[in-house]
């Protein structure tokens, strides 16, 4: 897959995920915050329900206990005054002051003659107004019932202010015809005030009200008088329950509110409280408003954990693309060299090697990769190979060696292995990279060029014609082997009468003959340590190291005798056959060099050519003769 492609996926991938990271983790958060405001908006209505139901419960019972008290005080004055008369007013006020003393909710109690006017009370002064017109009044006096009377709210003519009207009728203990009406009468403010002790929170309401629908008391705005009888509360709920709690808009403010109520099972009264519905889910507001703050900053850090996820990935797969860009590189250069890239382990195991492989040994890579490099070498170098690895040392130098590997096929291939260690290969232990060139046509060159040097140098020192050495080669053998031997003898040879030779027979045959006579002399040379050379011409020379003269003398004699025996017919020559005349000199305290020596050979030779030809002459043989003058004799082996 191109690279840019690769990237790109790899870069979608990653966004991807982070993406899928932000979401999950927001829609965690969000949905456990969700999860727990509903939770607690739940918790809070069902606690606010029992709390209500509770309160409205408590208050029934405290409005019943309020009008219960009085309610028996006022039997026990209605029973006293059905059978007689009080014997002093005085005392029997008294008495009632007594009662309204001990029973707070009450502001007055009075007892009303059967015309309105006031009889006793329990007031210090005796109100003079009269209360025929009250509507309790007209009840009791239109009504036989003796029960309680819970009556009002009306303005109390004494204090002006809004007063519950508690009475009961007086009925005569003969007749039963209408006596009076005892009244009791209680501040709407008692039943406001204490519901105002009752915290309930804001635009909460507490009410009791009359069983027709008058409103007694209310709290906090005390609109008492009020005609409820036309609400939903009177007009359904009370006929189904007694008691209840429900959502509504209430009728007084207009805000949303949860409602309880509960009616008194002694007394047409029922007493409701009203909560609203911000008050009672503000806690769970302010929890909702602090999750919310808490969410806000998770998710903030989750954003700040995506972007740097985001960019890890980026880093990442930047990172990734770069290392596969560079291994695409390098696997494209291993692949595509001629060159094969072997990488060893510290064991010598191949760990990886390069397909050109393939093209080079013909091998796939695994026929190489987990083999021993050594596995790979031909026998002759292994042992040459293995210790090749003492040549590198610590400065990371590479080094280079040469062998051999059979190719697949059984052909065998020279390899140039440069190599050097290297840090770690995947298990990070000491590697050896090793690159292999195929250098089998060079060796074959460097064979070759060596071969024609061999033969350049052999030309360079041999005669053409002869196959011995030639003149230079000769000189330096001469020089060495006077450098370094004390008995050295020198022969100087040359044919005799051979310009003649090639006039009769041609040059052809003139060469043919120093070709067999140069085989002569190699041949009585061969096993004497020394070397025989073409001096020039029809000219020979050898040089016998470690040789005295006498010696010497003998192998010229041998020569001489060996070149007749070949019996080279020669027309031009007094004998008719070829000969040679030999020279013999050797090294002596008065010669002062190899020069010196072959002069004294030279000058021998000159000798046997002047004395006959087809003969050896000793320089001795001069040097004795001259010392000895007259005239030197010739050693005259001719036969
Ligand atoms: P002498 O007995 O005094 O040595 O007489 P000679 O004729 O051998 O001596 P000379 O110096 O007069 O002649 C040498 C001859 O050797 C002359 C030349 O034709 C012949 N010669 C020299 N080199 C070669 C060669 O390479 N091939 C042939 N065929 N002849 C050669
Ligand atoms: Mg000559
Ligand atoms: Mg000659």
């Amino acid at each position: 897959m191109p690279s840019a492609r690769l990237h790109a996926k790899m870069q979608h991938h990653s966004t991807m995920a982070v993406w899928a990271f932000v979401v999950l983790m927001s829609a965690c958060v969000l949905g456990l915050v969700a999860w727990k405001a509903a939770l607690g908006r739940e918790t809070a209505l069902t606690r606010n329900e029992e709390d209500i139901r509770n309160l409205v419960h408590s208050l029934t019972q405290h409005a019943v206990h309020s009008f219960q008290a009085p309610g028996v005080a006022m039997s026990g004055i209605v029973d006293l005054l059905k059978y007689r008369q009080p014997d002093s007013a005085e005392r029997f006020n008294a008495h009632l002051a007594n009662t309204v003393r001990s029973l707070p909710q009450l502001r007055e109690i009075k007892v009303l003659d059967r015309n309105g006017d006031t009889l006793y009370s329990s007031s210090d002064l005796l109100p003079s107004h009269n209360n025929a017109d009250r509507d309790y009044f007209n009840f009791h006096r239109d009504n036989p019932d003796s029960g309680l009377r819970i009556s009002g709210p009306h303005d109390s003519r004494t204090t002006g202010r809004p007063t519950i009207a508690l009475s009961k009728r007086i009925s005569d203990a003969a007749t039963g015809a209408f006596a009076g009406v005892v009244m009791a009468s209680i501040p709407c403010d008692y039943f406001s005030d204490f519901y105002r002790s009752l915290w309930i929170g804001e635009h909460g309401a507490i009410s009791l009200i009359t069983g027709e629908g008058t409103m007694l008391a209310r709290w906090p705005s005390g609109s008492s008088g009020r005609d409820l009888s036309g609400t939903p509360l009177f007009q359904s709920r009370l006929k189904q329950s007694p008691d209840g709690y429900y959502r509504t808009t209430s009728p007084f403010d207009g805000i949303a509110k949860y409602f309880g109520y509960e009616q008194s099972p002694h007394y047409p009264l029922l007493v409701t409280v009203a909560r609203s519905e911000a008050q009672i889910l503000a806690g769970w507001q302010q929890a909702l408003h602090r999750d919310a703050f808490v969410a806000f900053f998770l998710l903030l850090a989750i954003a700040g954990i995506a972007t740097l996820l985001a960019r890890q990935f980026h880093y990442r797969t930047r990172l990734e693309q770069s290392l596969y860009e560079r291994e695409e590189r390098y696997r494209l250069l291993a692949d595509n060299i001629a060159d094969i890239v072997l990488v060893l382990d510290a064991k010598g195991v191949c760990r990886y090697v390069s397909q050109s492989v393939h093209t080079a040994l013909g091998m796939t890579e695994d026929m190489v990769v987990g083999r021993s490099c050594l596995d790979l070498v031909h026998p002759d170098d292994r042992e040459m190979v293995a210790r090749s690895g003492e040549l590198l040392d610590d400065s990371g130098r590479p080094r280079s060696i040469t062998f051999r590997v059979n190719r697949p096929d059984g052909a065998v291939v020279w390899l140039e292995s440069n190599f050097r260690p290297a840090e770690g290969f995947g298990t990070g232990g000491l590697s050896t990279v090793s690159v292999l060139r195929d250098v089998t046509q060079r060796r074959l060159l460097e064979e070759e060029l060596s071969t024609a040097n061999r033969r350049l140098a052999q030309l360079a020192t041999t005669d053409g014609l002869t196959r011995l050495a030639n003149r230079r080669s000769f000189d330096g053998f001469l020089r060495d082997a006077y450098a370094h031997n004390q008995l050295l003898s020198v022969l100087m040879i040359d044919i005799d009468h051979f310009k003649g030779f090639n006039d009769t027979l041609g040059h052809q045959a003139g060469d043919a003959c120093l070709r067999q006579i140069a085989g002569v002399i190699e041949s009585v040379t061969a096993n004497t340590g020394g070397q025989a050379a073409r001096y020039g011409g029809e000219e020979f020379a050898i040089v016998l190291p470690g040789m005295t003269e006498a010696r010497a003398m003998e192998v010229a004699e041998q020569l001489r005798q060996s070149i007749r025996k070949l019996d080279i017919r020669h027309p031009a020559a007094p004998r008719g056959y070829v000969t040679i005349s030999i020279g013999v000199a050797d090294k002596h305290e008065a010669c002062t060099n190899d020069i010196a020596l072959l002069r004294e050979a030279d000058i021998a030779l000159y000798q046997a050519k002047d004395t006959g030809r087809n003969r050896a002459v000793a320089a001795t043989s001069l040097r004795s003769a001259e010392t000895a003058s007259p005239p030197l004799a010739d050693m005259n082996l001719a036969g």
